[in-house]
């Protein structure tokens, strides 16, 4: 799909106008139930926990994106992510899953599935043999987070997958940081995608959201059936908005990562700053890998500094532009300090193994003025180090 076609099909995709009175935007169906028109025939829509037509427009548009059968949605990223794992898993299955994934992932594969006889390895999967040795275990699910949260380290996706589907295990890849605009794993052999559509794709802070695509049927027909088995499914109005939202994904998509590349450049000539890290700058240390499988780099800069949580905790506290908080993808740029936020519940020494050290600060570059998201970070970079030399 070129890039003019994500355009459209963002805005046209897998939709009509509205058949009873052609609105052109998808009725918000905020009804519990459905009428039923023959008692002893089926009919699409009954009831809004298992389907509801205003989530299934949002489905049947995030399917047109994703290149699959129509999506299946849910009321977070969250309740996506436990509905795959409850849909595919059962007692005595091993899961091998990314060491730096998102932290309500690892969450539940430990302490809800584990309780239930589900095992989990964590590996560093962008070393394929670390994988590879994983998976000598049989294994029923490889689940791929790529670029990880908040290092930005790069897993080989196609490769991976491959090592899953030698080894009969089913590929999943959490593709929330990219989205299908930026990088396309079913086309590099994933069998499902996950997304929390509460960040890039409803991109506007307005809602909570998750959803699950796959091209394979009976897949699907498990998804659905277990949503409806464990009530996970999204509201009509949230679907609403995040179906606004999706409009400008394409468009945000771009204008962020440019953002993103510029707040970098700028960043790197900062004296506070040890490192900066983001998938288009010349240093990048897998290059090669984000050429093949990404688009573009994408709206994320993470950053290390010269310092840590004290130094951190007073730059978040000095911003005036930037908002500090723990989401990311949105028209506002959000800086997240990860060791005492999204990763505070992971045991330091894991964290840290992990490479999320205390100075490390994640931005999310939304689409105000670049120059002055620069300008307010550098000013309270200057702020939180200033400080240091009184103290
Ligand atoms: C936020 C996030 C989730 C969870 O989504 P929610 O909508 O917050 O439940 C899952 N995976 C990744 C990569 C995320 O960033």
């Amino acid at each position: 799909m070129s890039a003019t076609n994500y355009n459209t099909v963002c805005i046209r995709g897998g939709l009509d106008a509205d058949p009873t009175h052609g609105g052109i935007l998808p009725p918000i169906h905020q009804t519990t139930i459905f009428r039923r028109k023959v008692v002893g025939e089926d009919q699409e829509f009954t009831y809004s926990r298992v389907e509801n037509p205003t989530v299934a427009a949002l489905e049947s548009r995030l399917g047109a994106l994703e290149g699959c059968l129509p999506a299946v949605s849910f009321s977070s990223g969250t309740s996506a992510i436990t509905t795959l794992f409850l849909a595919l898993l059962e007692k005595g299955d091993h899961v091998v899953c990314s060491d730096v994934v998102y932290g309500g992932t690892y969450r539940f594969l430990v302490e809800v599935l584990g309780k239930l006889g589900v095992t989990s390895d964590f590996v560093d999967t962008s070393d394929l043999a670390a994988c590879e040795a994983a998976l000598q275990r049989p294994t029923k699910l490889l689940l791929l987070e790529s670029p990880a949260n908040p290092t930005l380290k790069l897993t080989d996706i196609a490769a991976n997958c491959s090592l899953a589907h030698e080894h009969g295990a089913l590929a999943v890849v959490d593709n929330t940081f990219l989205t299908p605009v930026l990088q396309r794993p079913l086309d590099l052999g994933a069998d499902i995608t996950v997304y929390s559509t509460t960040k890039f794709i409803d991109g506007h802070n307005a809602t909570i959201g998750g959803t699950l695509c796959t091209r394979d049927e009976a897949i699907r027909e498990k998804f659905a059936f277990y949503r409806k088995c464990v009530g996970t499914i999204q509201t009509a109005h949230n679907a609403f908005l995040t179906l606004q939202g999706l409009k400008t994904l394409p468009l945000r998509l771009h204008q962020q990562t440019a953002n993103a590349l510029e707040v970098a450049r700028q960043l790197e000539g900062n004296p506070h700053v040890k490192e900066v890290i983001h998938p288009d700058l010349p240093s990048f240390p897998q290059r090669d890998l984000a050429d093949r499988q990404q688009v573009s780099g994408g709206g994320l800069v993470t950053i290390v500094l010269h310092g840590g949580l004290p130094e951190a905790s007073r730059a978040l506290g000095a911003l005036k532009i930037c908002t500090p908080a723990q989401s990311l993808g949105t028209v506002e740029t959000l800086v997240t300090h990860n060791a005492s936020m999204t990763h505070a519940e992971m045991p330091d020494e894991r964290r840290l193994q992990l490479g999320i050290v205390d100075g490390l600060v994640r931005i999310s570059v939304g689409l105000e003025d670049p120059r002055e998201i620069v300008a307010d970070l550098q000013q309270a970079l200057t702020i939180a180090f200033k400080e240091v030399c009184h103290a």
